[in-house]
């Protein structure tokens, strides 16, 4: 037995000659940049979230930072994200010389607590970067209200899920990151749209900001060398938008796929008193970017040995809250304002998710897991 977390290769062998062909295709006509396919798939994508504007760009972690820099933001200026997320989210917003302001967040979720967000608004509090971690979206209803009382942007970070529906209190319905002012995403290829190398994109429905978007990721220009803003050079390749067009029509399929896997895990550890599943966020699809349990007085890291010993791996997302990382000491932390954030880093354990899991293999690692835990 050898199951990995991801399993991209069983995914391209069921669309190797659409691929092969679409790849094939940018090489016979030698547009590697800003290709056909680049123009598509923008148009592709967007209609796909039903958002105006999509502006593609070279990777996930550029489509946070050239967000941050559309928002004209001044140096000090402090911006809210969770403490519990990838470390792009709030490297981008120190990156600009910004403050990253961190909030706890929700035990059973693991998505930003809206509660605690007001507490940390100051005069200088300027954006809010949602995280839709895992999979599911935070509270936007509840976001979005606190940002427009204290006239706060808000950029989602949409990295883990894309094509997941948020389902407002006030009935309507919108695709994660296309609710804020911008949403970010990523194509890395584990992503549950991901390419075949690095890329990403920024949503937005306003005009404006789009205009602004698409002149910073090509280095401030509109017209070729005269050079308006500060900019830098973020593309998303044309062989990479080739395969993201293949791939685009299965997203639903994809994330439907990753539901069924973590349909079978709920049921297969359901009774086990050690082990907390992923709840569902009632206001949210969850496309399971990741499927991660808490384990209660479970030994983590004997328990990952015991997996790997059967061949099934498992990682833990994410190790460290980011309070607590080296390089986050300068902003001078609260070590107690985020207990819950301390505790999931200590509990959570992330199981084999991808689109190519079958009951037999979830009961495989469910009976696995359940072993050692109840030994
Ligand atoms: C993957 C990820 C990113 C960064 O995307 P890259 O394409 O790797 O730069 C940002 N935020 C979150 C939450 C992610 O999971």
């Amino acid at each position: 037995m050898n199951i990995p977390m991801v399993d991209l290769k069983n995914q391209y062998l069921k669309i190797k000659d659409q691929i092969d062909n679409a790849i094939l295709n940018v090489i016979d006509k030698t547009q590697f940049i800003n290709g056909d396919d680049v123009k598509l798939f923008k148009n592709e994508l967007a209609e796909y979230l039903k958002v105006k504007h999509v502006i593609p760009c070279g990777n996930g972690t550029d489509a946070l930072q050239v967000a941050l820099m559309a928002l004209d933001l001044k140096p000090g200026d402090e911006v809210i994200s969770s403490d519990f997320t990838f470390i792009a989210t709030v490297e981008t917003i120190a990156l600009l010389g910004l403050k990253p302001v961190m909030v706890d967040v929700d035990p059973d979720t693991f998505l930003i607590d809206p509660d605690k967000i007001e507490k940390v608004i100051t005069p200088r509090t300027k954006a809010i970067m949602p995280v839709h971690l895992f999979g599911q979206c935070a509270d936007m209803d509840r976001i979005m209200a606190i940002a427009e009382k204290y006239n706060l942007f808000v950029i989602e970070d949409t990295a883990q899920a894309i094509g997941s529906d948020f389902k407002s209190e006030k009935a309507w319905v919108k695709k994660a990151g296309t609710i804020g002012n911008i949403g970010c995403t990523s194509f890395f290829p584990s992503k549950n749209l991901g390419c075949y190398g690095d890329g990403g994109a920024i949503f937005t429905n306003d005009d404006e900001l789009a205009q602004k978007i698409s002149i910073l990721v090509n280095h401030g220009m509109k017209v070729r060398y005269y050079h308006d803003l500060i900019g830098v050079n973020s593309r998303l390749d044309s062989i990479q938008a080739a395969i993201l067009r293949i791939k685009l029509p299965y997203l639903d399929s994809y994330n439907q796929a990753r539901v069924n896997a973590a349909n079978y895990y709920d049921k297969a550890f359901a009774g086990c008193e050690k082990i907390i599943t992923p709840k569902r966020f009632e206001k949210s699809t969850h496309t399971f970017h990741q499927y991660t349990l808490r384990l209660v007085n479970v030994n983590r890291q004997k328990l990952m040995e015991h997996l790997a010993s059967k061949g099934i791996a498992s990682a833990v997302y994410y190790p460290v809250p980011l309070h607590k990382q080296k390089a986050f000491q300068q902003f001078d932390y609260n070590p107690s304002d985020f207990p819950v954030t301390d505790m999931l880093c200590e509990q959570v354990l992330s199981l084999p998710m991808n689109t190519e899991l079958n009951e037999e293999i979830i009961k495989y690692i469910a009976e696995s897991v359940l072993e050692f835990v109840n030994s």
